[in-house]
């Protein structure tokens, strides 16, 4: 893996860059949309390419327990598997193992926990967590990390800061025995919101030396002010030739937040989910389709988009569909939200290049605010 900062913006701490990875580049701040089961769903990887996407992130935790990352290996990998020939970002399985299944126990070895489908249990250590994203063949994968609630105290919030920088020293050198160089392995920076332990663990991480940093343990119900102040609190501490990741964010908002506080890269489900429930983002904020004022509006959901959606279908045919619970619903809701995303990043790609960020960040704060007075 290699990374390159292109250009740097003059007034804020966005950066354009691009990332060479085993299956092609990557240009930065990127969006990855999100394929939990080796699929964004309702999209197939044909879809994905007309939309320009670059980059996908998938979930080992599903993957693990089906159809289980050996039978994957088995099959070639998760790239052949899924028929996927762009670059793929794994997470370690942890958040999921924290978030969906009943936990039984987390000790400093790792975390023994039951599966959310069959009540089956099993282990997750560090080892383990790379063993499995190696077995998919990732371009990039997270180092395991213990995934701390809010709100958290200090005392909590730095146990859980250790037990993570533990963990990803065992998953460093674990990786430096079995992986090769198709593969990259992310540190990720925990310490809840305390600056003085994201700091911590920052130090801790850039010592070992990863090629990549991420972000973690943010956009779990703390104020949006909060977040922003965490990542200030860390990019000093990383080193300005490797990538940044803000995991699990956000907003088109906070997209364009964490570009000007030094991020490159981001996933989120909200485009997807969000699409699935008729939720749509445009231009002037996102409208819900199912709202009775669409049955009969034969406008496009966003005037101002350039998607194959907006050119092709009216509000209230996109409201039909989505009453009516059809399949093709999901469908052009996904590309229509997918390619709002990309744009986005294309936009802001954009005005870093042309040095004006401030500009954008200026009209997106002014629209997020009048939006807010509505
Ligand atoms: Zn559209």
């Amino acid at each position: 893996m290699n990374f390159e900062v292109i250009t740097k913006d003059t007034r804020t701490r966005a950066r354009r860059g691009r990332l060479h990875l085993a299956h092609g580049a990557v240009e930065t701040p990127v969006f990855m949309p999100v394929g939990t089961q080796a699929t964004v769903k309702g999209m197939t990887p044909e879809q994905l390419k007309a939309l320009s996407v670059e980059i996908l992130l998938c979930n080992s935790y599903h993957l693990m327990l089906r159809p289980g990352h050996e039978a994957v290996g088995r099959l070639g990998g998760l790239h052949h598997f899924m028929g996927w020939d762009r670059p793929i970002l794994t997470d370690s399985g942890g958040y999921q193992v924290f978030s969906l299944s009943a936990l039984r126990n987390i000790g400093d070895d790792g975390v023994e926990f039951r599966c959310h489908l069959d009540g089956s249990t099993h282990f997750l250590s560090p080892e383990g967590a790379v063993d499995i994203q190696k077995a998919l063949g990732s371009d990039i994968m997270m180092a395991l990390d213990d995934c701390l609630g809010f709100p958290a105290e200090h005392a909590a919030a730095a146990a859980s800061m250790k037990r993570s920088m533990n963990w990803a020293d065992r998953c460093h050198a674990h990786f430096q025995k079995v992986a090769d160089d198709s593969q990259a392995l992310f540190g990720i920076v925990q310490g809840g919101v305390f600056a003085d332990l994201r700091r911590q663990s920052a130090e801790h991480l850039v010592q070992r030396g990863f090629p990549g940093y991420a972000i973690g343990g943010l956009a779990v119900g703390e104020p949006n002010e909060v977040m922003y102040e965490v990542i200030s609190a860390v990019e000093p501490f990383l080193p300005e030739d490797r990538p940044r990741y803000l995991m699990g964010v956000g907003t088109p908002a906070d997209l364009v937040e964490g570009v000007a506080l030094g991020v490159d890269m981001f996933d989120c489900v909200m485009p997807t989910r969000h699409a699935r429930n008729g939720s749509l983002f445009t231009s002037g904020g996102h409208i819900v389709i199912k709202h009775a004022r669409y049955k009969e509006d034969p406008g496009p959901i966003d005037s101002k988009c350039g998607c194959p959606v907006c050119q092709t279908y009216s509000r209230a045919y996109l409201r039909h569909l989505f009453m009516a619970g059809e399949i093709l619903s999901s469908v052009l809701n996904t590309v229509h939200n997918l390619y709002f995303y990309l744009d986005t990043m294309r936009r802001i790609r954009q005005f870093i290049e042309f040095h004006r960020y401030d500009e954008l960040l200026t009209e997106v704060r002014r629209r997020s605010s009048s939006a807010m007075e509505e």
